[in-house]
C-alpha cells in the first residue's frame, strides 16, 4: 500500500496500476462502515484507492470541521493489505487557490441535509469533482449512511457524463443498530444509549410500514418524540430521488432521520416498503 500526499504522487502511484480502478472517498477516523466500502470496491475492481480528506468546504462555519476526529496513522493501519493507494493531501494541495468555479448541486441539496447545512453539498460536489478527476477510476464506492449525498453524486455524474459507475453500499451497524458514524466518537456512554432512538424510530417506521406512509411516519415519531436527550432535527419519509415527501399511494419510500444527541448531530436512514 502506497501512501501519497500530493497530486504529483498520486498521478506517479496511478502510472503503476494497470486494470479496474475504484475509488473510496472518505474523510479518514475509518470504522467498519468505510472498510465495507473499501470492500466492495476490491471485489469490483483490481485497484482500490481510498481518499482521506476532511474537506473545509463542506463545513457550515459553526459546525466541527477543527473538532473533527483525524488519526491517520490509525486508518493507515486498518487500510494496508486493503487498499493500493492512500490519498492523503493537505489542505493547501487540495485547494492552492480558492475555488471560484463552483458547482450547483440543484434542487436535490435544498432539503433536510442541505436546509440545515447551507452549502454542504456545493461542497461535497466540489471535492468529489475533484478527486474524481485526479483518480480517474472506473467506479466509486459511496455508502447509503449519506443517501442524499449518493444521489447527487449519482446526478452529477449523470449530469456532467463524467462516465464512472457508482456502487452504493448498505449501511453498516453496530449489534445495537446504532449507524456506524466517525462523529460516534463524540459522544458519551450516556449519549451513545441515547442516539439509538435513531435506529429504533427507523424501526418502528418499518414494523408498522404495511399500513402505509402515514402510519410507517408516526410509528417513527412516537419513538423519537419519547427519546431522552435526542433533539430532532428532521424526521421525514421521501422518494429517494427526489427526496420531496412520499405521497399516500407510494409503494416505497426512504425514511430519514437527523438530530442532535448532546452537540453531536447525527443521521440515519432506513428503505421501507408498503
Ligand atoms: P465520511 O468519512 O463520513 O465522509 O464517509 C465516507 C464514505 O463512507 C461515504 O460514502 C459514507 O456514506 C460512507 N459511510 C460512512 N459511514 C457509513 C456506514 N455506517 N455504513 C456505510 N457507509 C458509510
Amino acid at each position: 500500500m502506497k501512501l501519497v500526499r500530493t497530486k504529483a504522487e498520486l498521478r506517479a502511484a496511478l502510472d503503476d496500476l494497470t486494470g479496474r480502478r475504484a475509488l473510496v472517498m472518505t474523510m479518514g477516523a475509518l470504522h467498519a462502515g468505510h472498510l465495507a466500502l473499501v470492500e466492495a470496491a476490491r471485489a469490483n475492481a483490481d485497484h482500490v484507492v481510498v481518499s482521506i480528506y476532511v474537506n473545509p468546504l463542506q463545513f457550515g462555519p459553526n459546525e466541527d470541521f477543527a473538532a473533527y476526529p483525524r488519526d491517520l496513522e490509525a486508518d493507515l493501519a486498518l487500510l494496508d493489505g486493503r487498499a493500493d493507494v492512500v490519498f492523503a493531501p493537505s489542505d493547501a494541495e487540495m485547494y492552492p487557490d480558492q475555488p471560484l468555479v463552483r458547482l450547483d448541486p440543484g434542487p436535490v441539496a435544498t432539503v433536510l441535509e442541505g436546509a440545515t447545512r447551507p452549502g454542504h453539498f456545493a461542497g461535497v460536489l466540489q471535492v468529489v469533482n475533484k478527486v474524481m478527476n485526479l483518480v480517474h477510476p472506473d467506479v466509486a464506492v459511496f455508502g447509503q449512511k449519506d443517501a442524499q449525498q449518493l444521489a447527487l453524486v449519482r446526478t452529477m455524474v449523470r449530469d456532467l457524463d463524467l462516465g464512472i459507475e457508482i456502487l452504493p453500499v448498505p449501511i453498516v451497524r453496530d449489534p445495537d443498530g446504532l449507524a456506524r458514524s466517525s462523529r460516534n466518537s463524540y459522544l458519551t456512554a450516556q449519549q451513545r444509549a441515547q442516539a439509538l432512538a435513531l435506529s429504533h424510530a427507523l424501526a418502528a417506521g418499518s414494523r408498522a410500514a404495511a399500513g402505509g406512509p402515514a402510519a410507517t411516519l408516526s410509528a417513527a415519531e412516537s419513538v423519537l418524540a419519547d427519546a431522552v436527550g435526542v433533539r430532532k432535527d428532521y424526521l421525514v419519509l421521501v422518494d429517494p430521488l427526489t427526496f420531496q415527501p412520499v405521497v399516500e399511494g407510494a409503494r416505497a419510500g426512504l425514511l430519514a432521520v437527523a438530530a442532535w444527541v448532546g452537540s453531536t448531530r447525527l443521521i440515519d436512514n432506513l428503505e421501507v416498503t408498503f
